[in-house]
This record gives C-alpha cells, structure tokens and sequence, in this order.
C-alpha cells in the first residue's frame, strides 16, 4: 500500500493547516451536497428511462488508440481512446490527452489509420485524461491532436455541457442512439470531492447472437449504477463489459511529484478515505450478477492489484486493454 502523498509534502500540509483545513471544510459542504444532489440526478435518469431500440450488430470490433498498456511499438499513456467499428460504422470514444500527447497521433500512424471515415465522436466525461488534456479540461472544450484527419463537423457526443474544436458539439441529455448502432446510457452524474460535478456517458450495443457489450470511461458514476441503467434500455443479457472501472487501490497511474493524484481526485469519496478492497468486492459481485462472457479491462484508472483480483474474481474471460490491440466482440 502506498502513500497517496509523499510524506515530502507532509510538513507542507502542516504548515498549511490553518488554511487548508477551513478550504476542505468548504469542499466537503459543497461535496455532501453534489452528492444527494447526484441521487436526484440518477434516480430521475433512471426513473424515466425506457427500452431503447438498439439495432442487432453483425459485428463490433474497438481498436484500442490510448491505453495505459500498450502493444510492443506502441505508446501507453494513462487516458483512454477507442474506435469502435461495426457493420454500421465507426465511432471514436474518448481521446486521451489529445494534443498534449504524442500517443494517439503515434499510435494511430503506427496502425496506418486515419480518423476520415469516423461518424462521430463521444465523450465518456469532461476530464482531462479523456476529452484531450488539461488545457480541453479547463476550457471545456474538447480537443484533439492536428493531423488525424477527422472531418470537420462530424457530432461530438457529450454528457454535460462543453463545445469541441472542429466537431458539431452535442449533449446527450439521456439513453439514445447515436451513430454506428451503437448507443449511450446518457448521462449518470457522481460528486467527486476535488474535481467537483461529474456527468458520465457509457456506451452500449446489441451483438446478434450474444447479447450487449458495455464499454465505460472511467466509470465514474459506478459500475452497478451503469448496469443497472442498461437493464432498463435492454432486456438482452450483458456479454462484454469494457473500460474504465476508477480502482487505484494500491496505487494511482501517471503519477507527479509524489502525489498520486487518481487515489486522490477521482474517487467519489473525501480525501481522507480511500478506495478499499470492499468497494471492488461490490463491482466484482455486480459483475457476477450479470455474468458477462468478456470483461476488457482498462488498466488507465485501475492498478495491478485490482485487475489482478478482477482477472481472478470475475467469472469471465477476462482481458487488460492494450493500446495498438484490435478486440473483436
Ligand atoms: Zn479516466
Ligand atoms: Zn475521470
């Protein structure tokens, strides 16, 4: 188990304690309070969804362009960005650190892909790590690297409010259709303490044959929430569950200047607590409810120890996401 903060920074803490106490207090109040108020959130977005007619796929393949695993000659970095590609079309969901990073540009150079013949983009969530880095983050607005050659005006699929550069900027208010057959749960919300207000976006589709495939970001809102949303759109069974589950443990990935900073602002919880071995128990059992064929996991926001006890615990196949990799569903 490590340190989420390099005791380095402990005297700093102690020195700032008159200040930072009171700032933390402030934090929480507004915290508990996103928190009922995301209750609300989901149980309206829940209480008002009905089946949504998902088109039967013939066949649905995601090539994985940022991961924090990658393929040998690849680049791994700790965001996410897949295309999804089905007998209907494509769709690229999520774009890691965008033009901060040389990792989707390389890796897609490397597969000899261009992003022409995309539909659409969606965007799991407003963070950094997802919607093209920090300066996308600040401004809300999503950015991806020059040069990929994704055609201008295409929709951006988002979940909360937020423009995109080049793209035809769309809020998916809740479940629908969006291009390639496939679909999004629309979005599911979660207070997180530092990182505030949090609308999340999962997609879903309907495979002929085998059932639903659901693929997360980080999956913040929760794993069972997400799940229990896609029961609702269908009565198909769930035959893969991919992405992003939130589970640094034991450690946080793309760690800076000893602060690990996935333990700290990602979680749902108040820094003082951290995300135990109980709150995996809980999504590995929700696993098990549904009992997925596949589970690709994404090693972006999830440490070794907790992939290993889902690779362990879940009663499926089970695969880590590698970027350069094409999965075939
Ligand atoms: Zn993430
Ligand atoms: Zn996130």
């Amino acid at each position: 188990m490590s340190f989420r903060l390099s005791p380095l920074w402990w005297p700093v803490l102690a020195a700032a304690s008159p200040v930072l106490v009171p700032l933390l207090a402030a934090r929480n109040r507004r915290f508990q309070a996103n928190r009922a108020r995301a209750d609300r959130f989901n149980r309206e977005k829940l209480d008002s969804a009905g089946p949504l007619d998902l088109p039967e796929l013939e066949s649905l393949s995601l090539t994985v362009l940022a991961e924090e695993a990658a393929e040998e000659g690849f680049l791994g970095e700790s965001g996410v960005s897949y295309l999804f590609r089905t007998d209907r079309g494509a769709l690229l969901f999520d774009v890691s650190y965008g033009p901060e990073s040389r990792c989707l540009a390389h890796n897609l150079g490397r597969l000899g892909l261009s992003l022409g013949d995309i539909d659409a983009l969606a965007v799991s969530h407003l963070h950094l790590d997802h919607m093209g880095g920090l300066k996308a983050s600040r401004a809300r607005a999503v950015q991806l690297p020059e040069g990929l050659g994704l055609p201008q005006g295409r929709p951006c699929f988002l979940p909360d409010e937020a423009s995109s550069e080049g793209c035809r900027a769309e809020v998916v208010e809740g479940p629908r259709l969006l291009v390639a057959g496939m679909g999004s749960t629309g979005p599911l919300a979660r207070s997180l303490f530092f990182l505030g207000w949090c609308q999340e976006q999962a997609l879903v589709a309907r495979l002929r044959g085998r059932g639903l495939a659901v693929f997360t970001g980080c999956g913040h809102p929760g794993l069972e929430l997400i799940l229990d949303m896609v029961g609702r759109l269908s009565g198909e069974p769930i035959y893969a569950v991919g992405g992003g589950l939130h589970f640094p443990i034991t450690r946080g990935r793309g760690n800076r200047a000893g602060i690990q900073f996935q333990m700290i602002l990602g979680t749902g919880k108040p820094p003082w607590q951290r995300i135990t071995d109980r709150d995996l128990d809980r999504t590995i059992a929700a696993l098990n409810r549904v009992k997925p064929k596949r589970v690709l996991l994404s090693a972006h926001d999830t440490c070794d120890h907790a992939l290993a006890r889902l690779a362990g615990e879940v009663e499926a196949e089970t695969e880590v996401l590698r970027a350069g990799a094409t999965y075939r569903l």
